[in-house]
C-alpha cells in the first residue's frame, strides 16, 4: 500500500471550514483505493501569529519539509483586524511569501473551468459563454514585484517615499514558460503571453524568451495580448482562451476577475508546483465576511484536493472522480450561497452539506 505524508495549514477566516470538506473527500479516496493519507496539520497564518506570535512559525517550516504535499487554506483577516499585526508578520508577508520561496512554487496553476450546463452561475450572458468556460492560467509564483527589493522610507524634501522593483532573471521567466508551453501541447495548443510590453522592460525581456522557447514546441501557436486588453477580454469573450501565462502579479489580478466570471471566487482551486514539492490552495481569501456561517462554498478546497492528487500523487483517475462528483452535485440543482441560482426548485446548502454530497457521490462512483 502506498502512503502520503500530508501537511494542512487550514489558515484564517473560512479556511477551517472548507478543509474539513476537503479531509472528507480524502477519507472517501483513502477507502477505495490502496492508498493511505497522514494528514499533519499546523498552524499557520494570522491565527498563527496570534497563538504563536508568528504567522509562519517554525514547527510549520519543518513539516513543508518532511511531507509530501501540503494543502494550505486561505489566510488573512479584514482590513481593520489586519492592523493588529506587525506589517512583515502580517500573513501574505509573513507566511504566504515565505511558504512559496521555501518550496520555490514557481509554477501557479488556476484552472477557471465552468460547463455550459452551469452556464447561470456566471453572470456572463449565455451566448458569450457558449459551450463553456475552460481554461488554465500559468502565473509565475515567485518572482516580479512581489518579491523583489523594497525600500520605503523619506527623500532628501522629507516626503515619504516607496520603490519596489518587479524582478526577473531569464531563468525564472524561461521556467515558468516551458510549463507553460507543455500544459499547453497536452491541451489545445492555443498559448495566450499576457504581458505590458509596451511599457515594462520586464515584459520585453518576458517576451523575448518567449520566442525562444516557442522555438521547442513548433505545435503550440502563441496569441500575444496585452494585459489591459486580456482584462476586458475575459469578460467579452473568455472562450477564446485555453491556457494563459503571464508573470506574478497579473495573474494574481486576472484570476481573480477568471473567479468572477465564473460566479465566484468559490469556484476556484489551485496547484503551486516547485521542483521538488507542491502545495495546493484555493485562490481566493479568507472571506472574512462569511466566516463562520458555514455557508462557503468548498469546491475550490475540494478541487485543490483533487489537483493534488493529480499532480503529486498521480492519481488521476481518483481526481477525475472528485470533479465529477463536484459538478454532478451542481447539476442536481444544488448551489453555496456565493452562486446564483437557475430557478426556484434549485436548493441552497452549506459548506458541510455540499461535502457531504461529494462524498456520498464519490463512494457510490468508486
Ligand atoms: P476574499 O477572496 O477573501 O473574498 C472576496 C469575496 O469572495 C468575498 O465576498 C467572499 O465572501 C467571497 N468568497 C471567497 N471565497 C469564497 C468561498 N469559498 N465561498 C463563498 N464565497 C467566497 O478576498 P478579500 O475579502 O479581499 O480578502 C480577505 C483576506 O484574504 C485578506 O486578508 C486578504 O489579504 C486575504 N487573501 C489571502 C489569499 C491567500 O491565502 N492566498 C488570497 C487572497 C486574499
Amino acid at each position: 500500500m502506498k502512503k502520503f505524508k500530508i501537511g494542512l495549514f487550514s489558515g484564517d477566516g473560512i479556511g477551517p471550514e472548507i478543509m474539513q470538506e476537503g479531509v472528507k473527500v480524502l477519507k472517501v479516496i483513502e477507502k477505495i483505493s490502496d492508498v493511505e493519507f497522514e494528514l499533519i496539520s499546523s498552524p499557520f497564518g494570522a491565527s498563527a501569529y496570534f497563538t504563536h506570535g508568528n504567522s509562519f512559525p517554525k514547527e510549520s517550516i519543518s513539516l513543508c519539509d518532511q511531507v509530501d504535499a501540503i494543502i494550505k487554506g486561505p489566510i488573512g483577516l479584514n482590513h481593520e483586524e489586519s492592523k493588529k499585526i506587525p506589517i512583515d508578520m502580517q500573513p501574505e508577508r509573513g507566511a504566504l511569501l515565505p511558504l512559496r520561496r521555501h518550496l520555490d512554487t514557481y509554477a501557479n496553476y488556476r484552472p477557471v473551468y465552468l460547463p455550459k450546463e452551469l452556464g447561470h452561475f456566471s453572470p456572463l450572458k449565455k451566448e458569450i459563454i457558449g459551450n463553456g468556460i475552460d481554461f488554465i492560467i500559468v502565473r509565475e509564483l515567485v518572482g516580479g514585484l512581489y518579491f523583489g527589493s523594497k525600500e520605503t522610507g523619506l527623500n532628501s524634501d522629507g516626503k515619504r517615499f516607496v520603490n519596489e522593483s518587479l524582478e526577473y532573471d531569464e531563468d525564472q521567466i524561461r521556467n515558468i514558460l516551458i510549463k507553460a508551453f507543455e500544459l499547453s501541447s497536452t491541451r489545445k495548443g492555443v498559448l495566450h503571453n499576457i504581458h505590458k510590453s509596451n511599457v515594462l522592460k520586464s515584459s520585453v525581456l518576458w517576451n523575448e524568451i518567449l520566442d525562444e522557447v516557442a522555438l521547442d514546441f513548433p505545435n503550440v501557436h502563441v496569441k500575444n495580448m496585452l494585459v489591459d486588453a486580456a482584462a476586458t477580454a475575459l469578460c467579452l469573450n473568455p472562450t477564446q482562451f485555453d491556457v494563459m501565462v503571464m508573470e506574478n502579479m497579473f495573474g494574481d489580478i486576472l484570476s481573480d476577475q477568471g473567479g468572477g466570471i465564473l460566479g465566484s471566487l468559490g469556484l476556484m482551486p489551485s496547484a503551486c508546483i516547485g521542483p521538488m514539492k507542491a502545495y495546493y490552495e484555493p485562490s481566493h481569501g479568507s472571506a472574512p465576511d462569511i466566516a463562520g456561517k458555514g455557508i462557503a462554498n468548498p469546491y475550490s478546497m475540494i478541487g485543490s484536493f483533487a489537483m493534488m492528487l493529480e499532480y503529486s500523487f498521480s492519481m488521476q483517475d481518483e481526481a477525475k472522480k472528485i470533479w465529477s462528483a463536484m459538478q454532478s452535485v451542481f447539476a442536481e440543482g444544488y448551489f453555496t450561497a456565493d452562486l446564483s441560482s437557475e430557478n426556484s426548485k434549485n436548493k441552497l446548502i452549506g459548506t458541510s452539506e455540499f461535502g457531504d454530497k461529494v462524498a456520498e457521490k464519490l463512494s457510490e462512483s468508486l
